[in-house]
């Protein structure tokens, strides 16, 4: 593992992120503040801001950790420093009452996220929804999740000298999703998708969905001739994982073939939870059918209910990291 200088945590954040930090608009400007403070930036929208004290200031009536700063166009940033900002992000995107090891294992992943993707061309690092990662302010923190921000702290998962690429989600289903095959782009060799056998717990592991078909049809008759009526579905390609990559639509007018993806987008993300279909099932006596399918979300990276059931077999954050990125390895950033 490459050893970062001594000051390499700090150094880290403040030269990419706070670089092209703008001059601040307003009552906030303060030149001391601006040079000194390492922060990542934070887009939290048009609203109300104010300070409540040294550390902590409101936005729309909530509080949030470090400062703030309004863009051009006055939308408010927060200037909060990279741990802090941790704390809010890990109690959101896993329950806290789940294992030490699996929070700690989050810690890790959203510590890396914010490191992988922050780019200091942007006005601003992140935004705090599940387009980057969820981030409530004080508010939703919790002593777990801060616990294990802080067990963790400045620790990072590298890829020979960067930081991975990271991505979570909920539930894998079984086996977790190759981001060539997700996203397309370069295949990483620690996102190439890996066998999952600790997710079952999960409400999500396996689902059935019912669709009706002229719904269907109505939502895929982009390109069909009018009058067009879907009257089955196969799924007709499937990529490594065994997620479905192309669905036959089978027709009135013959067969159609669309993308996974497209169909999920067209139903909705949230009726058809991941794009591990297992097979439909042409109900013989309704027009309708039904998707039997597993997982939640897209798959690529770490599974979360699979950390979970790692952690609860004993296995440490640092060995559950190792199973869901092979060939990365955790490394110290001040170390
Ligand atoms: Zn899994």
């Amino acid at each position: 593992m490459t050893r970062l200088p001594r000051s390499g945590f700090l150094s880290l954040i403040a030269a990419p992120l706070l670089g092209a930090v703008k001059a601040p608009q307003g009552d906030d400007a303060d030149p001391a503040f601006w040079s000194a403070s390492p922060a990542l930036r934070v887009l939290l929208g048009r609203g109300e801001a104010a300070p409540l004290s040294a550390e902590l200031f409101s936005f729309n009536g909530r509080p949030f950790r470090g400062k703030f700063s309004r863009l051009a166009d006055g939308q408010v940033v927060n200037l909060v420093d990279l741990e802090a900002y941790l704390y809010s992000v890990v109690a959101a995107e896993m329950p806290a009452h789940w294992p030490a090891q699996a929070l700690q294992a989050q810690s890790i992943c959203a510590r890396t996220y914010v490191l992988q993707r922050s780019d200091p061309r942007r006005e601003y690092d992140l935004i705090p929804s599940q387009l980057d990662q969820v981030y409530n302010g004080v508010a939703g923190e919790t002593a777990s999740t801060t616990d294990a921000v802080r067990t963790t702290a400045a620790t990072v998962l590298k890829y020979g000298n960067n930081f991975a690429r990271i991505a979570y989600s909920s539930c894998c289903g079984g086996h977790t999703e190759g981001s060539a095959d997700a996203w397309g782009g370069p295949s990483l060799p620690y996102l190439a998708g890996v066998p999952c056998t600790w997710c079952d717990a999960s409400p999500n592991f396996r689902w059935t969905r019912v669709f009706a078909l002229g719904e269907l049809g109505a939502q895929l008759s982009d390109g069909m001739p009018p009058g067009t009526q879907v009257q089955d579905l196969r799924v007709a390609q499937r990529d490594a994982s065994g997620r479905a990559r192309q669905v036959e639509l089978v027709t009135t007018e013959g067969s159609a073939f669309v993308a996974a993806s497209a169909l999920r987008r067209a139903v909705g993300f949230r009726e058809l939870p991941s794009l591990l279909i297992l097979q439909f099932q042409r109900d013989p006596n309704a027009d309708r059918i039904g998707a039997q399918g597993g997982g939640l979300g897209h798959g690529v990276g770490l599974c979360q209910w699979g950390a979970r059931g790692l952690a609860l077999q004993g296995r440490t954050a640092v060995e559950i990291l190792g199973l869901y990125f092979p060939a990365t390895s955790v490394a110290h950033l001040d170390r």
